[in-house]
């Protein structure tokens, strides 16, 4: 049970979510949530991107439902939501375009705010903020925990930092904080010089930059 008395929700092994959550966001597969029914997402008050190569799925959305995407270039396009922070593509609490939804929600897991700690930002978003409260990962190896530890060096990072960070590299909202911290986690985790063992070191300036220069492609 949670703190509030709600049950807790095996979030699986944290290294098989973490290698599963890193292929995702590559693009090589989507995220496989057990979400259970839950539609806290998409009843959360969010802009979806949808991005200018998924034909399949702007083809399914009414055009009067897209709008471009700000500060993205042309062909970028976002699902807005209607009165009650509804996606309307959510019809009788299903996605109606399932097989064809937009990558954005392929690849959306809330398990990141769970791994990281970031906390989830906006009234709207406290269904979202309750389910993250149930999830409960395992740490059956070594690695498991050295993996936790370095997300949680990398959240703590982006946390400080993220004012200094490359324009377009830093986060815009609580979701991209978690998922850069994911994605940059291995720079956190060094070689210890005593023990020969993997120890997650301090962040060296420096290496994060390189880390941040080769994702933005620069
Ligand atoms: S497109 Fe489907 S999965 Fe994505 S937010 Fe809307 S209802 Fe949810």
């Amino acid at each position: 049970m949670t703190e509030d008395g709600l049950p807790t929700l095996a979030a699986g092994g944290f290294s098989t979510w973490l290698a599963a959550m890193l292929r995702a966001l590559g693009g090589a597969a989507g995220s496989e949530v057990p979400c259970g029914g839950c539609t806290a997402c998409c009843t959360s008050s969010q802009f979806v991107h949808v991005g200018p190569d998924e034909t399949e799925t702007l083809a399914r959305i009414p055009p009067e439902l897209l709008f471009p995407a700000p500060r993205l270039p042309s062909g970028n396009m976002v699902l807005g939501y209607d009165a009650d922070g509804h996606c309307p593509m959510l019809i009788d609490n299903r996605c109606s375009i399932y097989e064809h939804r937009p990558r954005t929600c392929r690849t959306y897991d809330c398990r990141v705010f769970a791994a990281t700690g970031v906390e989830i930002d906006g009234d709207e978003q406290v269904a979202i903020a309750e389910r993250v409260r149930r999830w409960r990962f395992d740490f059956p190896t070594d690695d498991d925990r050295r993996d936790h530890v370095a997300v949680l060096a990398a959240a703590r990072f982006v946390r400080r930092r993220k004012a200094a960070l490359p324009e377009g590299v830093g986060p815009a909202n609580a979701t991209q904080q978690a998922v850069l911290a994911i994605e940059m986690h291995e720079a956190f985790i060094g070689r210890h010089d005593m023990t020969d063992g993997d120890a997650v070191v301090d962040d060296d300036h420096e290496l994060i930059r390189a880390v941040l220069r080769a994702r933005s492609g620069t």
